[in-house]
């Protein structure tokens, strides 16, 4: 049999191991088949900030990884995590200026020319002169013989060009690739782009692992801790897994959902307890659920209390977090902060588009979290077709409710998918979805549209966002306080505003 590697290409954040490489390595390892873990990303950024800055004299990055992996109390402070994030940052500036026409920073790369573009991806790979040439030369030469099948994990845009050089690179040295992962399952679900995939890479694997196996049953039925091929510690105070208790989503209703059609399942209960059982003490789990059912999570709460520093994730501001005093009880067995998806403030826009609750319960169980002593982390989202100055206002009146009580914001303006019920029927929302120049070779997963009306909600919206929302007081410590960088994996682990 081959040996196999599974690889997480640069670049995404560093402060937990990636969720896909994590889980087809587990889903391996507990199949009997070793595949360790090569996360690049991390790697990648350990080579520059303590290898390459302090070869070239750019600025000292060690104090600044020592405080994103011990802070010495324990939790970040907002202020502090913000300046030391700025450090790293500005070695990446100094850095990316030998690149020319890159963009790169501590969650994304994107290479010159057309965003997404996959013409020319190939072509730059191979001319071995991208922000990611040197390290991989070193990493292929460290690593040269360990593996002879390396399956590449890809879930972001952020890691295509990495991903399209690392592959070719193997390929040079004799070794198969096969390339998997979220994104090119989005991209295969679109009905798009997954052509455009394909010319970057020979092989593409579209299912959830079990392929490499020959078994049908899915790939989460069995996990256990994975083999790591380094054992670097990841940037962050606490070990952090990321793992789902269920896949899909118990709701499924959401019209702009693009991801409606995925059927729901539980996760077995002994994945997490084997998961748990083979990794570091006292992690944090990072449910990386659709949206956590509260069935689902109230009958776990006695493994996490006991297994767990503390865990976090996604959860629909619905009636059901407000019953049997569930979010005390999470408290209680150590939930940080739960992200909540409130989207909006007006009731007509979230029963247009079947939200399933409405402003005044997500007020309410935003509120109860807060109380609790839970982080919130709200997530707001402006520019639906049929948004107007109302609505956006009674988005900010929900937030002035709130002032005190919310302790990071996400605020976002809609994007169309390319395939969601609402493109379906989109007439009957007022809007005409457009085209992107249909010649151009890149990877998209939203299309443009027009407002039958004539209006734009889109750029309404980010006026609004700019002039009225961001300077309101309510709004402003919250956003100071929201981190720019590390956000996944660190809010959970920051000081609350609202206790600052
Ligand atoms: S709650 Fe989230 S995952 Fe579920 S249908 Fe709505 S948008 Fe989709």
């Amino acid at each position: 049999m081959d040996r196999k590697a599974v690889i997480s290409p640069p670049v995404i954040t560093a402060s937990e191991v990636p969720a896909g490489a994590f889980m087809l390595a587990g889903g391996l390892a507990a199949r009997g088949i070793q595949a360790p873990i090569h996360d690049l990303s991390l790697g990648f950024f350990r080579w520059l900030f303590l290898e390459h800055a302090p070869q070239q004299g750019y600025a000292n990055c060690t104090p600044s990884l020592e405080y994103l992996m011990s802070p010495g109390t324990d939790l970040y402070d907002p202020h502090k995590h913000r300046s030391v994030c700025g450090v790293l940052q500005s070695v990446l500036k100094v850095y990316k200026k030998k690149f020319p026409g890159w963009q790169l920073s501590l969650m994304d790369s994107v290479p010159p020319g057309v965003a997404h573009s996959t013409a020319g991806l190939v072509s730059m790979a191979q001319s071995g002169s991208t922000p990611f040439s040197e390290y991989f030369r070193k990493w292929i030469r460290e690593t040269s013989g360990t593996f002879d099948h390396a399956l590449i994990s890809l879930a972001y845009l952020s890691q295509l060009p990495a991903a399209v050089e690392i592959a070719w690179l193997l390929e040079e040295s004799g070794i198969r690739v096969t390339v998997g992962g979220s994104l090119a399952t989005a991209l295969h679900d679109t009905g798009t782009g997954l052509e455009l995939l394909r010319s970057c890479f020979r092989e593409i694997a579209l299912d959830d692992g079990r392929s490499l196996t020959g078994e049908t049953e899915p790939f989460l039925s069995k996990v256990v801790w994975p083999e790591f091929a380094n054992h670097w510690k990841y940037l962050s105070s606490r070990p952090i897994i990321p793992f789902p208790l269920t896949t899909g989503c118990t709701w499924n209703r959401c019209l702009f959902c693009p991801d409606r059609d995925k059927p729901f399942s539980d996760v077995a209960t002994a994945n997490l307890k084997n998961l748990l059982a083979g990794g570091p003490d006292n992690p944090v789990l990072h449910l990386i659920d659709s949206e956590i059912p509260p069935r689902t999570i109230a009958g776990m709460l006695p493994l996490l209390k006991g297994k767990t520093s503390g865990f976090y994730g996604f959860a629909r501001p619905q009636a059901e977090w407000l019953k049997n005093d569930l979010l005390a009880k999470m408290s209680d067995s150590g939930c940080l902060m739960l992200q909540t998806g409130a989207e909006s403030g007006s009731s007509v826009i979230l029963k247009k588009f079947m939200k399933g609750f409405s402003p005044d319960t997500a007020e309410k169980v935003i509120a109860a979290i807060s109380d609790t002593g839970m982080r919130n982390y709200v997530y707001l989202l402006f520019g639906l077709p049929g948004e107007n100055n109302e609505d956006r206002i009674l988005t900010l009146e929900m937030v002035k409710r709130l002032q005190g009580k919310i302790d990071f914001m996400n605020l976002s303006v809609f994007n169309l998918p390319e395939k969601c019920e609402l493109t379906d029927r989109a007439e009957e929302f007022g809007i005409i979805p457009g085209e992107y120049d249909s010649e151009a070779s890149v990877l998209r997963f939203y299309r443009p549209f027009q407002s039958i009306d004539g209006s734009d909600p889109r750029r309404e919206a980010r006026e609004f966002i700019k002039n009225v929302f961001k300077q309101d007081q309510a709004v402003v410590p919250v956003l100071q306080s929201t981190p720019r960088w590390f956000r996944a994996g660190h809010m959970a682990l920051m000081k609350r505003t609202t206790s600052l």
